[in-house]
């Protein structure tokens, strides 16, 4: 698993996945703010995984910050809720 190539034009620090650390605004470098895959949360409790269920709420928090900042409007932080996700464990009772 690795951020894709078009993080590497993006300046600044970034984690083992080359992902593009990010603050709990996801910006990550200037005026440039990153989601999904290409963003590692730069919070040292949390990092993002790379699965939808985090791409998504950071797409929406990185576009509207983006759109923000330019007229310099209030940005949104980054606050998802706890990964939770389902697993099947099979059928009750002996097997068959
Ligand atoms: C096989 C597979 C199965 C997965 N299954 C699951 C699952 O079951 N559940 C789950 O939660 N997650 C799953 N994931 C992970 C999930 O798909 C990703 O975490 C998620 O899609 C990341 O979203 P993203 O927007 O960051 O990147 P992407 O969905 O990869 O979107 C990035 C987009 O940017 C485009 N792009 C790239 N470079 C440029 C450029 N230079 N110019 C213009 N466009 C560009 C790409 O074409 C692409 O459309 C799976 C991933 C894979 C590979």
């Amino acid at each position: 698993m690795q951020a894709g190539p078009l993080a590497s034009h993006v300046p600044g620090d970034r984690d083992r996945l080359s992902r593009l650390m990010v603050d709990r605004r996801l910006r990550a470098f200037g005026d440039v703010f990153a989601a999904g895959d290409a963003a590692a949360r730069a919070d040292p409790d949390h990092y993002a995984l790379q699965r939808c269920r985090h791409a998504i709420p950071m797409g929406k928090v990185a576009g509207h910050n983006a759109a923000a900042d330019l007229p310099r409007l209030p940005l949104m932080d980054f606050a998802p809720p706890p990964y939770v996700p389902c697993l099947d464990l099979g059928a009750d009772g002996p097997e068959i």
